[in-house]
């Protein structure tokens, strides 16, 4: 599984905008962002007008940093988005937005989608009561997710759940209890992806 494992507030500066990458650190005044808002590199305090490329593109690189998604799976998505019914760049958030690793996080099991991957692989969680180490698993309205009834899995979510207070998404269900769990009821609304884009530039980038 490949994945992206350089510094990640320099992602952050570069597109502007907070996206959340480090956990509880992003919502402190130790944010990187807030220190320090220019973009990485000897040219970043220079100010040039962004060509309409340069703005498709840098739409398209925010999600895929949000998510953790390099360029190939991102395409694949993509090529998913375009063969199914309805709006190419909806669908496509909404399949970024499915993936297990994301679901982890927006449940509040994990600070970040990156401590998501890791709890996953790890073998921490459970889809319908098996054990899934996919953080690219991609869920079906329905489908359960779980923390794996082991004291090792549930303390570290317990400690999570405790420590973040980020509100659920309405499309999922957290159930509080000795074993935390999660019910993915429907895929979201545009209104509810959690980071604001403009699908239709990622679109309009991807079909060059
Ligand atoms: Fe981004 Fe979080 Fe780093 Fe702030 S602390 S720059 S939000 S990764």
């Amino acid at each position: 599984m490949a994945r992206y494992t350089g510094p990640v507030c320099k992602l952050c500066r570069r597109e502007g905008q907070k996206l959340f990458l480090k956990g509880t650190r992003c919502d402190t005044p130790k944010c990187a962002l807030e220190r320090r808002s220019i973009p990485p590199g000897m040219h970043g305090m220079k100010r040039s007008k962004m060509t309409d490329y340069a703005i498709h593109l840098r739409e398209k690189q925010k999600v895929k940093r949000f998510y953790g998604v390099l360029e190939r799976q991102f395409r694949r998505y993509f090529q998913m988005a375009e063969r199914s019914r309805g709006n190419t760049g909806e669908r496509l958030m909404q399949l970024l937005e499915s993936r297990l690793d994301n679901v982890v996080h927006r449940l509040g099991f994990a600070a970040s989608r990156r401590q998501a991957r890791q709890m996953i692989t790890h073998g921490h969680i459970t889809v319908n009561g098996r054990r899934v180490t996919i953080p690219s698993f991609l869920l079906r309205p329905g489908d359960v997710v779980s923390v794996r009834p082991k004291p090792k899995s549930i303390e570290r979510v317990q400690a999570n759940l405790s420590e973040l207070s980020r509100p659920v998404p309405d499309f999922l269900t957290r159930v509080d209890g000795d074993v935390p769990q999660g019910h993915f009821g429907r895929l979201p609304m545009p209104e509810e992806v959690a980071l604001p884009v403009q699908p239709q530039l990622i679109v309009e980038i991807c079909s060059r």
